[in-house]
């Protein structure tokens, strides 16, 4: 079995599943998400009926969204940490405005996605400056370069997202050019940059994780730091099924360690809610951290013995007391980022180095075995014997023989509802959601 299956085997946590639809879903290119969970939150209606931005300190003022907003207010203007995403920021610049509104002295972005650089341009006054990474540079090109390929991918994992303005389709085929993403900031650093503002002092640190130019911000006098998306309330989306760049393991463990080595009294991540008091911050990153590190090491150590990428999916599991849910980021695809990031695709297999894919004999197999509803009949077999995951494949092998066989495209629709009914992650939920949909409209279904 897939362990994508231990998903829901998986104890939740309190809170943990709303905070980690909240969190990192760092969604490229999007305009806005309205995507159910499982149990049936919605990450866009989170804050929304807010008539009052929410207090983290005298000086440090929260717009919650999809993707927070952040004001730190000194005697000589304002600092704003985070912008959300471009449908949220308007909502968010008035809540904070009402708190203060002073001039805007800086924008800093904890990383490139669209759910934190979404209000730039509304934030910015005359003289703001602007703080990012100079890994922003590179980071905002690639997403502009692949921006068809993620409205693709968005569009099915997201299903309900409202679709990005322009034909998703035909963007995919388009060539925007290499280096065609607009570059808003007006500071970009390499190790770190600090610089002060009414008595207050902003260090930012270089914390690659969910993204390379990711960074934190910490104010010592407060003892507060910002962790963007380095933290939230699920295991971390180490690989995104939406598609992305690595995103490595050590550099959450390392970034982590940063911000522990600060000491701080309060932790602020960009989606949920910010953590107070050192002990508690201590015990909630370094469980995170150690969690992170157990899937890594385990998957280094069983690379190094020649397990293959499947076995190792379904062989890590986090120990209990490491256990930090998966209603987001699961085990199985973070063992399998974690291996392909290290050793690219190729599986060792001389068959596997070729252009015609292992599907190419799937027709000749299925006449072999009787046709297509026969491997259709194999495949509702696999179902009731309650592996979904082997009925899809076994639906998939028949539908390559013969794409409208409604037999087979029937076995694969009730194995993709099963594991819909069991998910308990959004991301998984919404790529079933995509599958059921495309298979029913193959079945003439609405
Ligand atoms: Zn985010």
């Amino acid at each position: 079995m897939l362990s994508i299956h231990t998903i829901r085997h998986m104890r939740l946590q309190p809170g943990a599943l709303l905070r980690a639809v909240l969190s990192g879903m760092a969604l490229v290119m999007a305009q806005a998400v309205v995507s159910q969970t499982p149990l049936g939150l919605n990450p866009t209606q989170v804050g929304l009926n807010d008539t009052s931005a929410h207090r983290i300190s005298d000086e440090i003022w929260q717009a919650t969204g999809f993707g927070n907003t952040f004001m730190v207010i000194t005697d000589q203007g304002n600092v704003i940490i985070d912008t959300s995403l471009p449908a949220t920021a308007p909502r968010h610049k008035q809540l904070l405005q009402a708190v203060s509104d002073a001039p805007v002295r800086y924008i800093v972005l904890t990383h490139a996605h669209g759910d934190h650089t979404g209000g730039v341009q509304l934030w910015r006054e005359e003289g703001t400056e602007i703080i990012a990474h100079s890994e922003h540079e590179e980071f905002m090109h690639y997403q502009t370069r692949l921006a068809g390929m993620f409205a693709l991918r968005n569009a099915a994992q997201f299903p309900d997202l409202p679709r990005p303005t322009g034909n998703a389709a035909q963007a995919a085929q388009s060539n925007p050019g290499n280096y065609e993403a607009r570059i808003q900031p007006t500071i970009l650093f390499d190790r770190d940059y600090a610089f002060e503002l009414g008595g207050l002092t902003f260090e930012i640190l270089h914390t690659p994780g969910e993204t390379y130019d990711h960074l934190s911000v910490w104010i010592p006098e407060l003892k507060a730091v910002f962790v963007g998306d380095n933290f939230y309330g699920s295991f971390p989306n180490i690989y995104t099924l939406r598609g992305t760049k690595p995103r490595w393991a050590l550099d959450y463990v390392n970034s982590l360690n940063k911000v522990l080595a600060l000491q701080p009294d309060i932790m602020i991540p960009s989606h949920g809610d910010a953590i107070h008091g050192n002990a508690m911050i201590n015990q909630a990153v370094s469980k995170y951290r150690d969690a992170i590190l157990h899937v890594h090491d385990q998957t280094v150590a069983g690379m190094n013995q020649g397990k293959d990428v499947y076995t190792l999916m379904q062989e890590i599991t986090l120990p209990d007391d490491l256990n930090i849910g998966e209603e987001y980021g699961a085990i199985s695809w973070t063992v399998r980022g974690i291996y392909e990031g290290y050793m690219g695709w190729f599986d060792g297999n001389p068959a596997n180095m070729y252009a015609t894919p292992p599907a190419a004999v799937y027709a000749d197999l299925v006449a072999l075995g009787g046709g297509a509803d026969k491997v259709a009949e194999l495949s509702q077999q696999y179902l009731e014997g309650g592996d979904a995951v082997r009925a899809m494949h076994m639906a998939d092998v028949a539908l390559t023989a013969d794409p409208v066989n409604v037999p087979a495209l029937q076995a694969r629709l009730a194995a993709l509802q099963q594991l819909l009914t069991d998910s308990a992650n959004s991301n998984e939920a919404g790529w079933l959601r995509h599958g059921i949909n495309e298979t029913r409209a193959r079945l003439n279904q609405p």
